[in-house]
């Protein structure tokens, strides 16, 4: 099952993607909150109903003919892993973590899946793109073990972990760098883990105006998506709709030889195996 939030005519929907099609969940179940997380958290309550409308015959709409939005409209957090696949982490100079490396990006960086991608006026030579598999939290948890991590989680997305380079080095943690007003696109969907149970194996990529920059498999994660889930959650609950940014592999712009930057009218595409793709346009902010 494919999880989306659209809009069209004006009116925000939650719905269900299947080939190439979205339908309204928020039109046809009622009683059906209208905050991403809620819907997230209390998923086993309506999946029944959603599995009915996958396999309704009408009201269906063409992807075309609807704007889709980010399938979490507000995450609680958004936690974000560095250094996590061996070819970034060769490309950087740095030494293999033995543990793992985190930090927060603002939840208000969170952006819809084809929208713009500022170019922030602060730092307008320094925009740099990270393509990461997105984990969307569902049930979540405290003290998780890894046995139990795959049911943590409501499934995947694609992600982009856009990154103000200059700013990165203002200081010693790289939140604020990390968290510009829509550096954090997701979606196109999630594919739920019904249709996505293991995130591994997945191969992933980095297309900018038609050349790829980045191109690995989720494979090779340092840390992989459990062992994620088993450290954050002996520090914090992990909450419906909370958002973690995986690692992005080798060829970032900014490390490039020659060094590369993204600018005004630059098309970014994030692409994952089985999850889509997503694709926004740089705007000088
Ligand atoms: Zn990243």
């Amino acid at each position: 099952m494919k999880f989306a939030v659209f809009d069209v005519a004006g009116a925000v929907h939650i719905g269900l993607v299947k080939g190439g099609r979205v339908i309204s969940a928020t039109s046809a179940i009622p009683g059906l909150p209208t905050d991403t997380n809620q819907v997230i958290g209390r998923f086993e309550e309506f999946r029944e109903q959603f599995r009915a409308l996958e396999s309704s015959a009408d009201g269906w709409l063409a992807l075309e003919d609807v704007h889709l939005r980010s399938p979490v409209s507000r995450p609680g957090k958004i936690l974000a892993i560095g250094l996590n696949y061996a070819d970034h982490i060769a490309e950087a100079g740095r030494e293999t973590p033995t543990q793992q490396i985190w930090f927060i990006k603002a939840s208000s960086s969170i952006n819809g899946p084809f929208d713009p991608i500022q170019v922030p006026k602060a730092s307008p030579n320094s925009l740099d793109y990270e393509a990461e598999l997105v984990a969307v939290i569902g049930r979540g948890g405290r003290h998780i073990s890894r046995a139990d991590a795959p049911a943590s989680v409501i499934g995947f997305a694609v992600g982009n972990d856009v990154s103000v380079r200059e700013w990165q080095s203002h200081s010693p943690q790289w939140s604020l760098a990390k968290s510009f007003d829509t550096h954090s696109p997701i979606g196109p969907w999630i594919t739920l883990t019904d249709e996505a149970p293991d995130p591994h194996g997945l191969d992933i990529k980095a297309v900018v105006n038609g050349v790829v920059r980045q191109h690995s498999n989720t494979a090779n994660l340092v840390f992989d998506v459990w062992d994620q889930i088993v450290y954050l959650s002996q520090a914090m609950t992990l909450e419906p709709g909370d958002v973690i940014f995986t690692g992005t592999p080798g060829g970032v712009g900014w490390l490039s030889e020659p060094r590369f930057v993204l600018s005004d009218g630059d098309v970014v595409r994030i692409e994952i195996d089985k999850l889509g793709y997503i694709e926004g346009v740089c705007k000088d902010e």
